[in-house]
């Protein structure tokens, strides 16, 4: 429909006008809901078979906004209700008739409890949004205190002193108490040496090490390394040692890496390399290929994102060189484009191409398709979905008092113990 004003004409009085357009709008609400219901179901389609991982997309609600150009609200939505489409098959076919929103089903797949599919499905149908979110805030929870206690570091205190509670599994806390062990080892070695080179009066030594001494000692050297690995506050500390005859890498102390994984780590440079010709160190680093500060500010100021369409990353972004540099890719903003380390690593396992040059780049997904940034929206060429028009939710007064909320079913048990 190409004009502006309602069918009934301008000169209608407005409640008849109104009239007019609300039934339109109930037409193409509607009408809207069937198209959502299919754009769910794509997206399933999608997320099911996994055809995503070829896209070069982070994750499906990036996919969806990236291909639709709605908001990552929106997104997290659409890819919300995909992702439980088979859980509420009742709910979701409301929504492919037209007599249900996407946000009405939509609040239902973020937060409804497991198996509430046909609870729901006579409440959706007449319910709004918000009167389905405090439906759903009304399911009882899991009692939080039955759960057991949580992984945790807390803190209180009094005048004198703070309390530290750290609360961890076994496993991580085994590497703790090795630590801790390792380091009061290291204070006992470094006591004893300085008390047997002493002249003898005992009074003036310092008390054993306690494992509150080797405690601060851990802190101070996890700090220490901290600093000296991020001088320009930059992120990759990995050591890896390369075979420049053999082209082999290998990480330091470490297994030697696979060529995908030794080109990603040593392409931003920002990790320390150390070059071994047969076994021999000869050199550390390359002062040409490190990325200093002010091309690093350039290209940031060039690139200010990551640069693979749809992505749109801003933190811990890594500077990529086009050509490798152990293929002779100078170190210069023309060879070089800022990419997020998801994207950095999908494209030296092969995942998606960046050819090209900075100013004339190319990128491509596993099949050889570019990628481009924009939404894939195009004038339709099917007519609008058959469904019936869709006045809204009724709205209708909610009478919480008499509402009986979803009352998830308690978890089979196994009686083992
Ligand atoms: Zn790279
Ligand atoms: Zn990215």
């Amino acid at each position: 429909m190409s004009s502006t004003t309602t069918s009934a004409g301008a000169d209608a009085g407005p409640a008849r006008r109104l009239e007019v357009l609300f039934e339109e709008l109930s037409e193409l609400t509607g009408q809207r809901n069937a198209i959502d219901g299919r754009i769910v179901e794509i997206v399933a389609e999608v997320e099911r078979d996994d055809l995503w991982g070829s896209t070069g997309a982070r994750s499906i609600p990036a996919l969806v906004a990236w291909k639709t150009g709605v908001s990552p609200a929106n997104a997290e939505t659409i890819a919300a209700v995909a992702h439980r489409i088979e859980e509420f098959p009742h709910c979701t076919q409301g929504l492919r008739e037209g007599r249900v929103s996407l946000d009405q089903v939509g609040v239902i797949a973020q937060r409804a409890a497991d198996g509430s599919d046909e609870h729901y499905a006579q409440l959706v149908e007449v319910a709004t949004v918000s009167q389905l979110r405090t439906a759903i805030k009304l399911e009882p929870r899991p009692d939080p205190d039955r759960r057991g206690p949580q992984p945790s570091i807390t803190k209180t205190g009094d005048a004198e002193f703070d309390f530290w509670r750290i609360t961890l599994p076994h496993a991580e806390s085994a590497v703790f108490a090795a630590a801790l062990q390792s380091h009061r080892d290291a204070l006992i070695a470094e006591w004893t040496h300085d008390r047997d080179n002493s002249d003898g009066t005992a009074d003036q030594h310092p008390p054993m090490p306690t494992q509150v001494d080797a405690f601060l000692r851990l802190v101070q050297a996890g700090w220490d390394g901290e600093v000296q690995r991020r001088p320009h506050g930059q992120h990759t500390t990995v050591v890896v040692h390369l075979d420049i005859n053999q082209q082999i890498g290998a990480l330091h102390l470490g297994p030697l890496l696979a060529d995908a994984e030794r080109q990603y780590l040593t392409c931003d440079a920002t990790c320390e390399v150390w070059f071994e010709r047969d076994g021999q160190v000869i050199g550390a680093g390359r002062s040409t290929r490190t990325i200093n500060r002010r091309l690093r500010r350039a290209l940031e100021h060039r690139d200010r994102t990551c640069t693979v369409p749809g992505c749109g990353a801003t933190r811990g972004l890594h500077a990529h060189h086009i050509q490798h540099w152990e293929d002779g890719g100078p170190t210069e903003l023309a060879n070089l484009v800022l990419v997020c380390p998801y994207h950095h690593r999908l494209h030296h396992r092969g995942i998606i191409t960046i050819t090209g040059n900075a100013a004339n780049l190319t990128i491509t997904d596993r099949a050889g398709r570019p990628l481009s940034a924009a939404s894939l929206a195009r004038l339709p060429k099917k007519p609008p979905p058959a469904v019936k028009p869709c006045p809204g939710p009724t709205g209708e007064r909610a009478q919480w008092w008499w509402y009986q909320p979803f009352q998830p079913q308690p978890p089979p048990t196994t009686n083992q113990n």
